[in-house]
């Protein structure tokens, strides 16, 4: 296995100091399935004072000193340097009251969550792999390091890191592992807000994201419980094949592997339930929905404790998800004004997501959306005034040709639309000439 040469010299040092030394955990998982490695763990059999020690030319931080972790910034690079542990009793479903440190590598990798989890590398041991992680990886199994059941009483985070693994790497879980997440899903309760929404957001974005919403649904409606009401819930829909939590999940999948739009379709028709109508022919319709969705979803979210911009940005998104899609160019220049180039793009990626997750007949609209988006490129591109601040004049230069007035105000707004419409260049004399024109008109608001 490659490893970046940093690492490889603190291995290094941390041997030469007497001490054993690996990198562990999701770095090996990652390395063994060629995959990116995002950041190396290492596990040593150094206590935290003889990592400092070792490292004493070295910036070092104690950023868990109680259960064994300093990291070291070495060269360049940040690690985690955690000396071998066993962990004690779990006593609230989520952390050990205590820690011991060890001095066997078995011991820490027996710790650890899932057999992927809990391999350790390093060029002079080679890899150790006591549960048979390397095969696991192989066959893409996703099992618990130990008895699923104590483990996931130990604690019930682990519950939701099996699900995002398996939306993200794609694996599937071993079935007493997938057994006991099922039993044990009401200890998710026990896990902070903060944690579950981290592990949520990661879950969907993975590639494999719908198999996971619809295999451990009941965990999904634990966490999401306002979603249960989208369960076996049948649309009477000429447009739709699948139930509402289906072609939810769907539609999640189907959608750009970004949060805030993979959080929008996850809530997009949440309360639909509560709009249905149904015509003369049978047929239920959804009025006001994606207000309805919106509505609910600030509330999930605010609960997640969701960042404000990114609460804001998954409830515009929602709110508009079912605006028609228009691909003349004023509407779009209108919509770019409005909304601004990153929430139009989120927008027409949702109508995608949800046209692609309903009747096939639906799916040429997808089309549409897509045009929607280049045309959205192209106008973008021209460096296109969209706002005020765009406009070739300011209020100063209407204060030295019209008297100051609350007049201004209205007829700035006024050339700014006239310019988005493209009835009017963006030039300064040719702006001067209209704000004279509309200053001499009684009401412009009307213009
Ligand atoms: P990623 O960094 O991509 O999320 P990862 O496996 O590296 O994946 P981390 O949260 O960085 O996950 O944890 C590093 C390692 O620590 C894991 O690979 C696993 O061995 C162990 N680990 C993390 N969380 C737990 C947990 N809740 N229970 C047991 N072991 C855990
Ligand atoms: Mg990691």
């Amino acid at each position: 296995m490659e490893i970046p040469s940093q690492i490889e010299e603190i291995l290094d040092r941390l041997e030469s100091a007497g001490f054993e030394a690996y990198i562990v955990g999701g770095c090996v998982r990652d390395g063994i399935m060629g995959n990116p490695v995002h950041d190396y763990d290492i596990t040593t059999s150094a206590e935290p004072y003889q990592t400092e020690r070792a490292f004493s030319d070295c910036r070092v931080v104690e950023t868990g000193i109680k259960h064994g972790t300093v990291t070291v910034l070495y060269k360049g690079i940040s690690v985690e340097i955690t000396t071998f542990r066993i962990d004690g009793e779990y006593s609230d479903g989520r952390h050990p009251v205590s820690v011991a440190f060890s001095r066997n590598i078995k011991d820490d990798i027996a710790r650890r969550d899932f057999t992927m989890n809990a391999i350790a590398y390093s060029p002079k041991h080679g890899i150790i792999d006591p549960f048979g992680g390397e095969n696991d990886i192989r066959s893409g199994i996703i099992r618990c390091v130990g008895d699923p059941g104590k483990r996931f009483s130990e604690d019930a985070l682990r519950i939701l890191r099996a699900l995002r693994f398996s939306s993200v790497l794609g694996f599937s879980v071993e079935e007493k592992t997938k057994a006991e997440i099922l039993l044990k899903k009401e200890t998710l309760r026990k896990v902070s807000k903060e944690r579950t929404f981290s592990e949520l957001k990661r879950l969907l974005c993975g590639k494999n994201v719908k198999n996971v919403l619809l295999e451990y649904r009941d965990v999904i409606g634990e966490i999401i419980p306002k979603l249960c009401t989208e369960f076996d819930y049948d649309q009477h829909s000429k447009y739709h094949n699948s139930t509402l939590y289906v072609h939810t999940a769907r539609a999640v999948e189907a959608a750009v592997p970004r949060a805030a739009v993979r959080l929008a379709m996850l809530f997009h028709d949440i309360g639909k339930p509560l709009c249905r109508t149904a015509d003369e022919n049978g047929e239920w319709h959804f009025y006001r929905h994606a207000a309805k969705s919106a509505e609910i979803a600030d509330e999930i979210l605010r609960d997640f404790k969701c960042s404000n911009i990114l609460r804001e940005r998954v409830c515009d998104i929602i709110r508009l998800h079912d605006i028609p899609v228009e691909l003349d160019e004023k509407t779009i220049r209108r919509r770019l004004a409005k909304y601004g180039t990153e929430l139009y793009r989120d927008i027409m990626e949702a109508h995608i997501a949800d046209d692609s997750a309903k009747q096939p007949f639906t799916l040429r609209r997808t089309e549409t959306a897509r045009e929607a988006i280049r045309l959205a490129d192209i106008i973008s591109s021209q460096a296109p005034c969209l706002s005020l601040k765009d406009l070739a004049v300011n209020g100063a230069d209407l204060k030295e040709i019209i008297s100051p007035s609350p007049k201004m105000g209205q007829i700035l707004q006024n050339l700014l639309s006239e310019v988005i419409d493209g009835s009017l260049k963006n030039e300064k004399a040719e702006l001067i000439v209209r704000a004279k024109e509309l200053a001499g008109k009684n009401d412009i608001s009307k213009i």
